[in-house]
């Protein structure tokens, strides 16, 4: 079963095995450089070397990584999106170093062009970056959002046309939340809902194109289009909803982790594997 967390890089990323090897990750998901800074500090040879020593050590794979939050695809400033492109294309870098498979990212915020407009623009930008990093092995992989603000791809028909868009194809995965999907309006937290939502997933985007689940409950109601994560049965979403999805045998080899608050000690992670791991029967 791979199951994990997000883990900090603190100290560089190779450190994150250490960290998710605590809490007893078999998969995890990282941030390539401090997510809040534009432009992070370049990856060293050294930092690529004690990645790859510690990645070898450990049974941890695969190992994912998350977007800064500052990235736009379709940022309507045109600085903010020159600016967006380029750091995007250093995560891939990144990913591409380190041999990372997958970068999950937000599909981006339209900020008042319309979601047609923002569409458009988030595959150019793509197709630009996929472009601009051709033979590069680290898919780029879209993480269905809450749709909080302005954000897009909080209905899987978003997906689907940001894929139908998208040149090489091949380069192209899809993320879900379930805190997200739920608060997209996707019902999951009882199985008839549950399993319309999947079956709607595979007639509009189709399931091989899912590669990562992250697993956060809910603070908001069903719908509310709040990105807000809660530990692992205390939110709207609930026991049954993760049982089902710990126990659905098509999601057995994709990586599901946690996004979920925690502190340095890392012992809400550990709470919340454990009663992942609780649900499976
Ligand atoms: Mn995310
Ligand atoms: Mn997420
Ligand atoms: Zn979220």
């Amino acid at each position: 079963m791979l199951l994990g967390a997000h883990m900090s890089i603190s100290g560089g990323v190779h450190t994150a095995f250490e960290r998710g090897k605590q809490v007893g990750c078999t998969t995890m998901q990282i941030f390539s450089k401090n997510n809040n800074q534009w432009k992070g500090k370049p990856l060293t040879d050294t930092d690529i070397i004690n990645y790859k020593k510690e990645a070898k050590k450990t049974t941890i794979h695969p190992v994912v990584v998350h977007s800064s939050y500052l990235i736009n695809l379709c940022a309507k400033d045109k600085s903010t999106l020159k600016k967006s492109r380029e750091a995007f294309h250093d995560e891939l870098d990144r990913c591409q170093r380190l041999g990372i498979p997958y970068f999950v990212f937000h599909p981006g915020s339209h900020v008042g062009q319309g979601e047609d407009t923002g569409l458009r623009i988030i595959a150019e930008s793509l197709n630009l970056l996929h472009e601009k990093t051709k033979g590069y092995r680290v898919k780029s992989v879209l993480e269905v959002t809450a749709g909080q603000g302005s954000n897009l791809g909080y209905r899987f028909e978003h997906i689907r046309k940001l894929i139908d868009m998208v040149d090489n194809k091949r380069r192209m995965g899809v993320c879900v939340d379930t805190c997200h999907l739920f608060a997209a309006g996707y019902d999951i937290s009882n199985e008839k809902g549950y399993e319309k939502t999947f079956r709607e997933f595979d007639d509009i985007i189709g399931l091989k194109r899912l590669l990562v689940i992250h697993l956060n409950d809910s603070k908001g109601i069903l719908g509310s289009r709040l990105d807000r994560h809660e530990h692992i049965g205390k939110g709207r979403i609930g026991g049954a909803g993760f049982s089902l999805i710990m126990n659905d045998k098509r999601f057995k080899d994709i990586p599901k982790i946690l996004e979920t608050p925690k502190g340095d000690d890392m012992k809400e992670d550990r709470m919340n594997l454990k009663r992942l791991r609780g649900y499976l029967k």
